[in-house]
């Protein structure tokens, strides 16, 4: 496994890649890694001939200062666990991705007025203008996204239809601990206390699958008075939306295709989780 610093030489190997004819397979992840971004690595090393991944803790996708000064960074452990399945791995600095200045607009529509969108203004630009950088480097045939982030991987593909970009968007299902919390770089960051109750955000989830209504805004209800009852555990929002066009719906019925999507603060750190009505 080859870890690479620089554009430069990234383009380098990559172009040496392309040459041979290789498959190349792109696994985007900010580091601290854990099973969660193995099943995406897993995966990509099974679908292609070359494997790539980035470790990058990307400052333009963070609108809290404060949250991306306190994002893990274990770049030593993170090499030692994907040396099984990358071929390559890019672990620059915020200098040499950014030597030319982020100065690139995205336009997601509707999709960035919803849920993330208010919540973190200019993270899906910022996300947009790391992840564009990276196709145009590495120019992988599949990239890899995980099912966690519900609105980042319809960003995604909206980037790819805008750019033209042949490059085929891999959504992977969301890798969870035995409790059922969804496992998350920042979940390093709760207490004992926090990470144990962080696992109602799931419970709470799966029973409202079990309610018998149609009515977008009993579920609603049912899921932010649960969440209410634990204590370490604050909603920002649940939103069930259009599992396509990620708008609001309001009865069950109104889409063959229905998620609901969470954030919750646990303490002091936010988390995200969805789940699929239909
Ligand atoms: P991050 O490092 O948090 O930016 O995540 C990198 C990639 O791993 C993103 O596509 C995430 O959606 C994905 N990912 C993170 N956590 C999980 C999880 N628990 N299950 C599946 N994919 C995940």
């Amino acid at each position: 496994m080859l870890v690479i610093k620089t554009v430069d030489e990234l383009q380098d190997v990559l172009f040496r890649v392309h040459s041979a004819g290789k498959s190349v397979g792109l696994v985007p992840t900010m580091g601290a890694l854990h099973e969660g971004h193995l099943s995406l690595m897993k995966r990509a090393r099974r679908e292609n001939q070359a494997t790539v991944c980035s470790i990058f803790v990307n400052p333009t996708q963070f609108n809290n200062k404060e949250d991306l000064e306190k994002y893990p960074r274990t770049l030593e452990a993170d090499l030692k666990l994907v040396e099984e399945y990358m071929d390559f791995v890019f672990a620059p600095s915020a200098e040499e991705v950014y030597k030319v200045p982020a100065t690139e607009h995205y336009d997601f529509g509707d999709l960035e007025k919803v849920m993330e969108g208010p919540m973190r203004p200019g993270h899906f630009n910022g996300v947009g203008i790391i992840v564009k950088r990276l196709f145009d480097w590495i120019r992988p045939d599949k990239a890899y996204f995980g099912e966690k982030d519900f609105q980042q991987i319809a960003i995604i593909k909206s980037l790819v239809r805008q750019c033209n970009l042949d490059i085929q968007i891999v959504p992977c299902p969301i890798v969870r601990e035995e409790s059922g919390l969804a496992l998350s770089s920042r979940n390093k960051r709760l207490s004992e206390y926090e990470h144990t109750q962080a696992a109602n955000i799931y419970r709470i989830l799966k029973e409202s699958l079990e309610l018998k209504t149609d009515s977008v805004a009993e579920i609603k209800k049912f899921v932010a008075n649960e969440i209410e009852k634990i204590d370490v555990l604050k909603l920002e929002y649940y939103e069930i939306v259009d599992g396509e066009t990620l708008q609001p719906v309001n009865s069950l019925n109104d889409s063959n295709s229905i998620v609901g999507c969470i954030t919750v603060y646990a303490g002091e750190v936010r988390l995200i989780d969805n789940i699929r009505y239909k």
